[in-house]
């Protein structure tokens, strides 16, 4: 049977990235984290004291020779994130890259390479990949967009209790600070800005459980398939 592409699109902390990892895990599919690619561009540009603020030629010239992929631990559904061979997943999780990812992010250039290796991992089909921008830009052609989103409140706490999980007690006010934030960089910089693309299906996580997400993705992403195969 036919692997779709499944492309996952919405607010930050409305859950994607479990969900998309979940649902890829149920249907046997491989799953990518897009903003992980772009925390990791982030932490490797804070660690060297690299300016961001503009896309300047040091800046690209900079990040054009990063190796950025994720390994798969065996047993484990949760790939984690490699940059230049090392395993930088924690470490792209904390407030200081959460709080520069944004403004890393805006810059075309910096698009440009990241979007390139995603629809290179993506080219056969059989993933879902979370991010911003990858049912507009990334798989335009995905047979199942997503749009997931969720009150701020909802979504705050929920990126509260997953950073004290991981040690991190980060105040209440900081986390929505930095989700209110990102979302309006994100939704208004010039180069791929986060859209909701016109035949994504809005998923509004507000009021759902965990597995109620997973299971109403997963429904849609069976509904396609089976369309696929009957259509072939
Ligand atoms: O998905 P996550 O919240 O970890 O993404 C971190 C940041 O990476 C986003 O706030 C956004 O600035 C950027 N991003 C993006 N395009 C994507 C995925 C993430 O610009 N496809």
């Amino acid at each position: 049977m036919k692997e779709i592409t499944i492309a996952i699109d919405g607010y930050a902390g409305c859950g994607k990235s479990s969900t998309a990892q979940a649902v890829a895990a149920c249907l046997g599919y491989i799953y990518i984290d897009s903003g992980a690619m772009y925390r990791a561009v982030t932490l490797y540009l804070l660690r060297a004291g690299i300016d961001y603020a503009e896309e300047t030629p040091a800046l690209l010239s900079a990040v054009a020779g990063l190796e950025i992929d994720f390994v798969r631990p065996e047993g484990s559904a949760r790939p984690l994130t490699r940059l230049n061979g090392e395993i930088v997943e924690e470490a792209i999780r904390t407030p200081e890259v959460s709080a520069a990812v944004s403004p890393v992010a805006r810059h075309g250039g910096i698009r440009r390479k990241v979007v390139a290796q995603q629809q290179e991992m993506g080219r056969r089909g059989g993933v879902v990949m979370d991010g911003r921008d990858i049912g507009t830009v990334v798989f335009p052609e995905a047979e199942l967009k997503v749009f997931m989103q969720a009150d701020m409140a909802v979504r705050a706490e929920r990126r509260r209790a997953e950073l004290l999980g991981r040690g991190i007690d980060e105040p209440l006010e900081a986390v929505m600070h930095n989700l209110a934030e990102r979302d309006h960089i994100d939704s208004t910089r010039a180069v791929s800005p986060l859209r909701q693309a016109a035949d994504a299906v809005v998923v509004d996580t507000t009021h759902l459980s965990f597995d109620q997400q997973v299971e109403e993705v997963c429904k849609l992403a069976r509904r396609r398939i089976a369309a696929q195969a009957s259509a072939s």
